[in-house]
């Protein structure tokens, strides 16, 4: 079967910028698993799949303006070093700042004396990306992965499960959240509720390059 729109593809990859740096890979035995058509990958990702089968591989060099677009200098911001209370901050560190528009990962960038510089563009940005893709698999997307815009590993609804971060406001403006630890990382957590009623939290990547949140929630915050 070839990929196409309402294809469920499974893939290993390796992603690097253009000095051969690598920036992301699929754990072995782990592939990623998108439905294809419904924006779960970059542009110019899907449109390279777009016509391969079970047991290729390719290479491909996607644009920033088909990958995570181009670096924003109004994203890039010098905050108060306050806002993140005593912190051991460092530079690489990933940072969740509640925005108007949802939570917004931001990175640190460079720590002065009083004031830290945060990014919160996208950590690929302005990078040409160049994927070394198998395929792994392809199948039949079912009706309710098309239902739903993405795909189900397993047979299972991956927003059904509190297997990631999930978090929403209530009507009364408290912050909920959940997760679950995987058993083999850690998870890092800062969360400071600055005047503004803002909530911050921090992300850390472990050695194997996941992706951790942690959220708790923290009485003595709310109290404030
Ligand atoms: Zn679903």
């Amino acid at each position: 079967m070839k990929i196409s729109r309402n294809t469920v593809v499974s893939l290993s990859f390796t992603v690097t910028d253009l000095e051969g740096q690598v920036l992301d890979r699929t754990k072995p035995g782990e592939p990623m698993v998108a439905l294809i058509g419904y924006d779960n990958l970059i542009e110019g990702l899907e449109k390279a799949l777009d016509g391969h089968e079970k047991g290729d591989e390719f290479s491909v060099v996607v644009n920033p303006s088909e990958a995570y677009g181009e670096v924003n200098e109004s994203l890039i911001q010098e905050v108060d070093k306050s806002m993140f209370g005593d912190f051991a901050l460092e530079v690489g560190q990933v940072f969740e700042a509640e925005s108007t528009h949802g939570p917004v990962p931001v990175i640190v960038k460079e720590i002065k004396d009083n004031t830290v510089i945060v990014d919160a563009n996208h950590p690929f940005a302005g990078k040409a990306l160049n994927f070394l893709v198998v395929i792994d698999d392809v199948r039949e997307a079912t009706e309710e992965e098309k239902k739903h815009g993405h795909a189900h590993p397993d047979g299972h609804c991956p927003s059904e499960e509190h297997h990631h971060c999930c978090h929403h406001h209530d009507g009364d403006g408290e912050h909920h959240c959940c997760h679950k630890h995987d058993g083999e990382g850690e998870h890092h957590c800062c969360h400071e509720h600055d005047g503004e009623g803002e909530h911050h939290c921090c992300h850390e990547h472990d050695g194997e390059g996941e992706h951790h949140c942690c959220h708790e929630h923290d009485e003595e915050h709310e109290a404030h």
